[in-house]
């Protein structure tokens, strides 16, 4: 069966809030024709997914990754775009494995209601177009080596990857009166599930973060805020930021260059540096020739 490709059957345009800088941002989503790989992932298929700013490209790899402190931002010496993460979700959501995504205005991609559901939405509004995939200049030996698990671990952190199953398996802890957040989502419903989940964040470190410049686009209109009595404004879900730490995940292992459908994730306290971290021990077993 010959592997297809999908991109989106035209151009969106979305435009917002960044959450970090505060300054308006909007970026365009363009379909992009599969060209042959060089070169095949032991699993999954490649992706072909490239940033565009500053009259400058660069692909959505983990090898860009330069920056995991607040969110994911990609980039080398010449551009960077930042708070790549809730993107990259909703092309994993949607299963868009060729897209050029151009930067029109500001330095992040916008953080619209902090989730990855009006990516989502934009796609399928826009549609969607699934081309075979060109057979590659070369085939590579293909291992025939079980697929290890991948696993990473920083304190109480752990995050952990098998690719076989589809269940996401999350726990986080929140300060009472929320307390422990756990759950388990499947992956056939995380598009329901996880996709609307909302960035999140505690009252109390809003001042902190503006004053070291961060989240000055942050507001009600796209976080859910947390206080000392729980959740400020109203929640989609009661696990809400279990979902939204799981969101930041898929967001981030979608970096490894290739589209992956079937996997089981254990994530404990995850974070974009730990989810960096992950995705790096995965890309390197997906593209080191056996
Ligand atoms: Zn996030």
């Amino acid at each position: 069966m010959t592997p297809t490709a999908r991109t989106l059957a035209e151009t969106v345009r979305l435009s917002g809030v960044g959450i970090h800088t505060g300054a308006p941002c909007e970026i365009a989503l363009h379909p992009l024709e599969p060209t042959a790989p060089t070169q095949l992932p032991k699993r999954g298929l490649p992706t072909q997914i490239r940033f565009h700013a500053n009259a400058h490209a660069f692909p959505a790899r983990w090898n860009y990754i330069v920056d995991t402190t607040r969110a994911t931002v990609l980039g080398d010496a010449a551009a960077r775009i930042s708070t790549v993460e809730h993107l990259m979700a909703a092309l994993w959501f949607t299963g868009i494995t060729h897209c050029l995504i151009e930067l029109l205005r500001g330095a992040e991609v916008p953080i619209l209601d902090g989730s990855a559901q009006p990516f989502v939405e934009a796609i399928c509004a826009a549609g969607t177009r699934d081309i075979p995939l060109p057979e590659p200049r070369a085939f590579p030996a293909q291992s025939s080596s079980e697929p290890p698990v991948f696993q990473v671990r920083d304190g109480e952190r752990f995050l952990a990857l098998q690719l076989s199953g589809s269940t996401l398996f999350g726990y986080i802890e929140l300060p009472p009166p929320l307390g422990v957040q756990a759950g388990a989502f499947s992956l056939a419903e995380s598009r329901a599930q996880i996709a609307p989940a909302r960035t999140f964040g505690f009252l109390h470190e809003v001042e902190a973060l503006r004053q070291r410049g961060l989240a000055l686009g942050g507001s009600l209109e796209n976080a859910l805020v947390i206080n000392e009595t729980g959740y400020y404004n109203p929640a989609r879900f009661a696990d809400e930021p279990l979902r939204h730490k799981l969101l930041d995940v898929l967001g981030d292992l979608y970096l490894c260059g290739a589209y992956l459908q079937a996997f089981t994730l254990v994530a404990v306290k995850p974070g974009h540096t730990l989810n960096a971290q992950l995705t790096c021990q995965l890309a390197q077993w997906l593209w080191t020739e056996a």
